[in-house]
C-alpha cells in the first residue's frame, strides 16, 4: 500500500482557502478533509459537520484535557482545534488529507508529524484582502479589524511552508493545489519499495 500524506493548508483569512479546497474535492474527491472542532458561533450557510465540529467552550477544553486534539489554538478569541482520531485513521489508510489551519496549528503538528507537505494560500495583495474581508459582511468592523492584524502575522510566516500559492484566479490557484498533491503522489517517500515487483 502506498503511502498516505497529511496535507496542510493555511492562509490568512480571507485569501480563499475555503474556495479553494471547494474545487480540490470536487477534482479529487478520494482526498479526505479533517473537520476541525470551534467554539465560535456558527456564521450564516454554515452547517454542522460540513467544515465544522460547533462545540462550546467546555466541550472543547474537555477534549483538550482528554488528549483528544492534534493541534489547538485560539484565534480571535476562539478555540479551533484538529480532532487526533480521523488523523491517524487516516494514516493507517494510506489515505491523503488535508487539513486547513492556522500558522499555530501547522506548526504544532509538524513538530509531532514527519509525513506533511504544507502549502500557504496567499492573496494577491493585503489591499484585496481587507477588500474581502470587508464584503464578506459576516463580521463587525472591529472584528476585521482583528482578523486583518493576524493576517499579516500569518502572511509573515509563509515561507515556514513548502509550497506557496497566491490566489488570484480562482481556476489557477485549484489547479496549483491539485497539481501539488499530485506530484506529491510520485515522490519517493511515498513509493512502496518494499512491495516493488512483487506481484
Ligand atoms: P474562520 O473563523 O474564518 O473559519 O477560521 C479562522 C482561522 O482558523 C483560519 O485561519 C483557519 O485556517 C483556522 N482554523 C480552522 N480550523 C482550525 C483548526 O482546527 N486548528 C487551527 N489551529 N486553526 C484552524
Amino acid at each position: 500500500m502506498s503511502k498516505g500524506r497529511l496535507f496542510i493548508l493555511s492562509g490568512p483569512s480571507g485569501s480563499g482557502k475555503d474556495t479553494i479546497l471547494g474545487g480540490v474535492f470536487q477534482r479529487l474527491p478520494e482526498v479526505r478533509f479533517s473537520i476541525s472542532c470551534v467554539s465560535r458561533p456558527m456564521r450564516p450557510g454554515e452547517q454542522e459537520g460540513d467544515k465544522y465540529h460547533f462545540v462550546s467552550r467546555e466541550e472543547f477544553e474537555q477534549m483538550i484535557a482528554e488528549d483528544g486534539l492534534l493541534e489547538h489554538n485560539c484565534y480571535v478569541g476562539n478555540y479551533y482545534g484538529t480532532p487526533k482520531k480521523p488523523v491517524e485513521e487516516a494514516i493507517r489508510d494510506g489515505a491523503d488529507m488535508i487539513v486547513e489551519i492556522d500558522v499555530n496549528g501547522a506548526d504544532q503538528i509538524r513538530a509531532k508529524t514527519e509525513n506533511t507537505v504544507s502549502i500557504f494560500i496567499l492573496p494577491p495583495s493585503v489591499a484585496v484582502l481587507r477588500e474581502r474581508l470587508i464584503n464578506r459582511g459576516s463580521e463587525s468592523p472591529d472584528k476585521v479589524e482583528q482578523r486583518m492584524k493576524e493576517a499579516l502575522v500569518e502572511i509573515s510566516r509563509a515561507s515556514d511552508y513548502d509550497y506557496i500559492v497566491v490566489n488570484d484566479r480562482l481556476e489557477d490557484a485549484i489547479d496549483d493545489v491539485v497539481r501539488i498533491i499530485e506530484a506529491d503522489r510520485l515522490s519517493k517517500e511515498r513509493f512502496d519499495f518494499a512491495n516493488y515487483g512483487n506481484d
